[in-house]
């Protein structure tokens, strides 16, 4: 592929908060695109409404699109110790913010081309205008009440130091068509399109004018984002055909919006929606990328496993769903259930401590890896590695002697079985005691031979005693979690009760 075609895409936040999901999705689908095509994926902020910004949030997109494992190649690459943001790449500033006499050129060139005028209508006049089109059921649109003014009434206007804005003068009775990406081909009027501001009376640029002139200027050959910004596609084809730059025109692709199981928009309310709270519950990468990318994406084959590898390679933009995706969170589980169980011991428990999940207990780290070993098959998010299995960490609460019994069991037979298995508990070499998963396996066996036969009239009396749960992990679980010198207090204590 030669230099000019070369395929770039980029992400494009709006640094207002932390990123959310969809946001994640927007950025895997460039990513992907990109590296399909041998492009590069561009990371650039989009900061030009300043009243909303929030801090941290440059730093939360950063961390949250390194922790998905998305490589930026050029633009916002990071944020410097002393919170400077950090960046890559010939065409930058990739800050919007850093931009503002980029954009102020080519909106005088637009003003001097006829295609942009000064706009000195005041809050109240739009308000009031807007709602008596509402009244005539006509959608809010501009009056052009400014757009013939001579240069002498606007000079006069900005010397008495009124305010204005430059507005895009949307030319008549013309039809706007593209084929997008996703949608296939579209078709807009532009009589139904709004003279959209360009330039705000602070002198900073609106999103439309900066994302025009950013995406050309940084020689973005295809974008993908999120549906909302549909109906202003239109506005920014006919402003790259105003700035002379119709042969440019990237393709664009409109992700369908990320719904609840209601098919309502999806929100706060469901559950998480930003990338740093299923980071901080521990959700794997892998299972979030795998997730996100099939919500959108149908690969029409029964294959639902996708590494970000496999994703980079096999992405099709064809196979983009067009309907709205339902974020199923049990479905999200599954996979990260899934993940968790194919990584290694090692390297799950090392997760686990370098992200913390294994503090703020009152347990050993030989203890709680014990626990984490167990629960790594059951668990969807790390930091679930102590859910529902308190009894194995905390004395055990009063349990029902009933408990114990296992059908029609008498009280003597159950402390005979009891005692036994702590015999053979007292027996078991201490070196079993130790961590190693294949332990478990080693105690397992001894204590299934011990039970020969009756196995509900061993295990099941034993396992209550040691958990004092009516459901509970196997008691071969508790006996190596425990250790033995917790296993054998909680069977005598057990004993006690049928005595
Ligand atoms: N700054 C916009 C956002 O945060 C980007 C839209 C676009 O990709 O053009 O959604």
């Amino acid at each position: 592929m030669s230099k000019v075609n070369k395929v770039r895409t980029r992400f494009a936040p709006s640094p207002t908060g932390y990123l959310h999901i969809g946001g994640l999705r927007s950025a895997l689908t460039n990513y992907l695109f990109a590296k399909k095509n041998d492009g590069d994926f561009i990371l650039r902020l989009e900061d030009t409404d300043q009243g909303r910004l929030v801090k941290d949030s440059v730093k939360d997109i950063i961390d949250s699109l390194n922790w998905a494992g998305l490589k930026i190649d050029e633009g916002v690459v990071g944020v410097d110790e002393k919170g400077e943001i950090v960046e890559r790449g010939e065409k930058g500033p990739y800050v919007q913010s850093k931009r503002l006499e980029i954009y102020q050129k080519y909106v005088d060139q637009l003003i001097e081309q006829g295609d942009a005028y000064h706009c000195f209508c005041s809050k109240e006049r739009l308000d009031q205008m807007r709602k008596e089109q509402q009244k005539k059921g006509k959608a809010p649109m501009y009056d052009r009440k400014c757009c013939d003014l001579t240069d002498k009434e606007i000079q006069k206007k900005i010397e008495k130091g009124e305010k204005c804005v430059i507005r895009m003068k949307i030319p008549k009775g013309r039809v706007i068509e593209f084929k997008d990406m996703v949608r296939g081909k579209l078709r807009f009027e532009s009589d139904l399109i709004d003279d959209q501001v360009l330039l705000k009376s602070d002198n900073f640029p609106t999103y439309h004018l900066a994302v025009v002139v950013d995406d050309c200027l940084m020689e973005i050959s295809h974008i993908f984002r999120a549906e909302e910004w549909l109906p202003s596609t239109p506005k920014h084809i006919v402003l790259w055909e105003m700035l002379g730059w119709k042969d440019k025109l990237p393709k664009f692709g409109h992700l369908p919006q990320l719904l609840n199981l209601n098919g309502k928009k999806l929100s706060k309310r469901d559950g998480d929606v930003s990338v740093r709270d299923f980071c901080k519950k521990g959700y794997l990468p892998e299972a979030i990328l795998n997730y996100i990318a099939l919500l959108g994406w149908n690969p029409k084959t029964r294959e639902e496993i996708f590494s970000l590898k496999d994703l980079e390679e096999q992405f099709d933009e064809k196979k983009l769903n067009k309907a709205g995706a339902k974020f199923d969170y049990k479905r999200l589980d599954w996979f990260s259930n899934y993940y968790i169980k194919q990584l290694d011991d090692k390297e799950y428990l090392k997760i686990l401590k370098n992200q913390k999940f294994l503090e703020n207990v009152k347990l050993d780290y030989e203890k709680a890896s014990k626990i984490a070993l167990i629960q790594k098959e059951r668990i969807s998010k790390l930091g679930d590695v102590f859910l529902e299995i308190e009894y194995l960490i905390y004395d055990l609460e009063k349990f029902e002697k009933d408990l114990l019994r296992w059908k029609k069991m008498t009280d003597e037979e159950i402390s005979g079985n009891l005692e036994k298995a702590k015999t053979e508990i007292e027996k078991i070499d201490k070196k079993y005691f130790s961590s190693a998963k294949k332990n478990l396996d080693k105690i397992t066996e001894i204590l299934l031979e011990a039970a020969g036969e009756n196995r509900g009239e061993f295990l099941w009396p034993l396992r209550v005693a040691l958990s004092g749960q009516k459901k509970s992990v196997s008691p071969f679980e508790c006996v190596w979690v425990l250790g033995k010198e917790e296993s054998i207090r909680r069977i005598e204590a057990a004993v006690k009760k049928c005595s």
